[in-house]
């Protein structure tokens, strides 16, 4: 039984971890009683008799953590864009000292800084942002780490064979994750033509997933989303853009140009992606967090 004075009773001797357990629960639809989880007890909100089998069929998520880490880049005039595109600007509209509020007004690309990529963007029927399912935000998050090829190589890709061999040492990848490519490449981000990755001739040159990665995730898996630290889930070198058109051509979402997942364990974290609710909007500028421990 739990009555909104019990939650509320119990919450107040929560610790902060404790308490993020319980909210997130909330949220991901994993909704326990936390009466319950204060004095140890079972009760019927969450009899482990009747749960699903983790992984299965109507499986609910329990999210907890101890650590929190913004995976998203602070976006500004500065920030590394696609040759052609228009850099944010800002405009101050008002001044705390001379109205008593500060605001700004922005005119920015949906494609700007750490941001989704809605269906909608390489797909003719695809869902527009504000359409996607937001329970598909929430994800736990398996990160493939290809650093160590891309020192050599600035066009490498993940391959199904890594996410074969992630699976190997984690378990197979959790169903509705979110799979993040960590090339290292958003330590370039404050140097646009590094992390554009110009050549002489003008090329892009940054990593990507590979085709072949894609159509394991789409067709053997089953993925949310992807993220990657690179402004595309495409290499720099692709000029037709696979990747783009079989992901979010299979009504799926991305995220690009994300930060900090060489902090992020290879598994156990979730992600939450702060997409906008824009209508009709083929992406936006997203905040995106991790939580783990
Ligand atoms: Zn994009």
């Amino acid at each position: 039984m739990c009555a909104p004075s019990v939650i509320e009773a119990a919450l107040s001797g929560m610790s902060r971890r404790d308490a993020l357990h319980f909210a997130a629960g909330m949220v991901a639809g994993a909704i326990g009683c936390v009466s319950c989880m204060a004095t140890g007890t079972n009760c019927s909100a969450h009899d482990a008799p009747s749960d699903p089998p983790p992984g299965g069929p109507g499986a609910k998520r329990m999210i907890a953590a101890d650590k929190i880490l913004d995976l998203t880049h602070t976006l500004s005039p500065t920030f590394p864009i696609w040759p052609g595109n228009e850099p944010i600007k800002i405009t101050n509209k008002s001044t705390f000292a001379k109205s008593g509020f500060y605001s700004n007004r922005w005119d920015i690309g949906e494609h700007h800084g750490t941001h989704l990529d809605a269906p909608a963007h390489c797909s003719a029927n695809g869902s527009t942002a504000e359409k996607i399912e937001p329970s598909s935000f929430i994800a736990p998050a398996v990160v493939i780490d290809i650093r160590e090829r891309v020192k050599k190589d600035s066009d490498a890709t993940v391959t199904a064979d890594e996410l074969r061999a992630w699976e190997k040492a984690h378990g197979r990848l959790p169903k509705g994750c979110a799979v993040c490519l960590n090339s290292g490449w958003d330590a370039k981000a404050g140097d646009a033509k590094a992390f554009l990755g110009t050549d002489a001739a003008n090329k892009l040159h940054f990593p990507g997933f590979s085709k072949g990665a894609t159509e394991f995730l789409l067709n053997e898996r089953d993925v949310a989303g992807l993220l990657v630290d690179t402004l595309s889930i495409d290499t720099g070198s692709a000029t037709d853009f696979p990747v783009h058109k079989l992901w979010l051509g299979a009504g799926k979402w991305a995220v690009e140009c994300v930060a900090n997942l060489g902090k992020v364990p290879p598994s156990g974290a979730t992600v939450f992606i702060g997409a906008p609710k824009v209508a009709g909007a083929s992406g936006g500028p997203t905040r995106v967090l991790a939580m783990w421990g």
